[in-house]
């Protein structure tokens, strides 16, 4: 029977008779209505870091729906819970100890939360010209307003009219470009640069250190925020809690959502620095961020953030990304000279992609990969197959993995 549901980033057309409902998972595995068991090979959308079914997120959850649900956070509202989350979050992030969080409900409200910050920064801080923001090519950033505007794959910007017209596209592998983009844009203008440290759904793509650091010196140079976009990288997937701190990028702000919970329940974020919190935050000032959701700050939502936390701490669960680093690079490096693989990008944390020749390529080995039991995901131009399992996948669970893509790899 045809569904009710309106599926996210779906052809309708096709999903309407043809959806996979899952109803059980554990650990990195998922299971289907008619009993298939699945690996799950991307952990959902790039969040399940501490896999399916933890009892310790749920035993938390129900704790604090017991003792108060929620309660809005508009004006000078606090509960408990949420209170102690933006503390350790800032604890655990490298914008040192006067760093604030503003909480959301994901990584798409957390940047246009950080864009519509960063243009009115500026406006409080007496530079109201600084209005443009910059991107990346393959960048995303959710799929918002804003981020609409800021993502570059083009599917997703069509049909809208006009974008946000202050926004411009720089390259995501060469500083040198950017650098000439700043420079003819008029770099007084710019407000803030918007950068994934890994790119995600463009396709697993990481710039190299030369370019973030060049980048990011560029910005420091002519007063540009520089945004971290860690909606994937933060909590964890790249072996500390954020990647900002591998590549030392010392963000103005970093966004932040999936990994906070493993998508337990609904959160994102912004860690904010001193430097931007200042106007706002200063005795006596009126400047105002007239901004929120009724849901920033959802007291449930923390604790179960808290609880994962929690479990990557107590389960040593960075560690292990640093310990599967390599053997993931290696797993997915034995598959290169495979001949029908153009390219395997891996290696750093739990980020890769097979690449395919051609996107039917892609779609052929979606659809052997799922009839050999693992979901994984195309991403970018639909020729790259995303790898960045849960933390806590086995050793024997990798290894099979590859068989498995090798496999699939063999019958397209
Ligand atoms: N930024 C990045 C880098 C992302 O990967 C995503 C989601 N894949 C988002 C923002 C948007 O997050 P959400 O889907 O939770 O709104």
């Amino acid at each position: 029977m045809e569904t009710a549901f309106w599926h996210p980033q779906a052809l309708m057309s096709q999903v309407k008779n043809d959806e996979i409902v899952l109803e059980r998972g554990e650990g990195s595995h998922v299971w289907t209505d008619d009993g298939r068991k699945l690996f799950d090979a991307t952990a959902g959308l790039w969040y399940a870091n501490i896999g399916h079914g933890d009892q310790r997120i749920t035993d938390a959850v129900v704790r604090q729906m017991n003792q108060l649900e929620t309660f809005h956070a508009f004006g000078n509202f606090a509960t408990p819970i949420t209170k102690a989350l933006c503390e350790r979050i800032v604890s655990l992030a490298p914008l040192g100890d006067d760093a604030k969080v503003f909480l959301a409900s994901g990584g798409s409200d957390a940047i246009d939360t950080a864009a519509k910050l960063a243009r009115r920064y500026f406006t409080a801080a007496g530079e109201p010209n600084r209005r443009i923001l910059v991107s990346r090519e393959y960048g995303y950033h959710g799929l918002h307003g804003f981020g609409t505007s800021l993502g570059w794959l083009q599917p997703n910007r069509e049909g809208y009219g006009e974008l946000d017209p202050d926004i411009i596209r720089a390259s995501a592998t060469d500083a040198d470009e950017v650098e000439k983009l700043f420079m003819n844009t008029g770099p007084e203008l710019i407000a803030a640069f918007f950068c994934e440290p890994i790119i995600g759904a463009g396709g697993a793509i990481f710039p190299g250190e030369e370019y973030l650091s060049k980048v990011r010196e560029l910005c420091r140079q002519h007063g540009i925020l520089f945004i971290a976009d860690e909606v994937i990288t933060g909590f964890g997937r790249t072996g500390p809690w954020f990647a900002s701190e591998r590549f030392d990028l010392q963000p103005d702000m970093i966004t932040f959502a999936k990994g906070v919970t493993s998508g337990y329940l609904p959160v994102g974020g912004v860690v904010i620095s001193q430097r931007v919190c200042e106007p706002f935050w200063a005795d006596g000032s009126n400047e105002w961020f007239k901004h929120g959701m009724t849901y920033s700050g959802h007291s449930t939502c923390a604790a179960a953030a808290m609880a994962n936390l929690d479990v990557i701490e107590a389960d040593g669960l960075l560690d292990r990304v640093r310990e599967l680093e390599p053997k993931l690079d290696e797993a997915l490096q034995s598959l290169a000279d495979h001949p029908n693989v153009a390219e395997i990008r891996s290696g750093t944390g739990l980020v890769g992609a097979v690449v395919v020749d051609t996107a039917e390529a892609g779609q052929g080995l979606y659809e052997g990969l799922m009839a050999n039991g693992v979901i994984s995901r195309k991403l970018g131009d639909g020729r790259a197959l995303q790898y960045s399992p849960p933390f806590v996948m086995t050793d024997d669970e990798l290894a099979w993995l590859t068989e498995q893509t090798r496999a699939a790899l063999d019958t397209l």
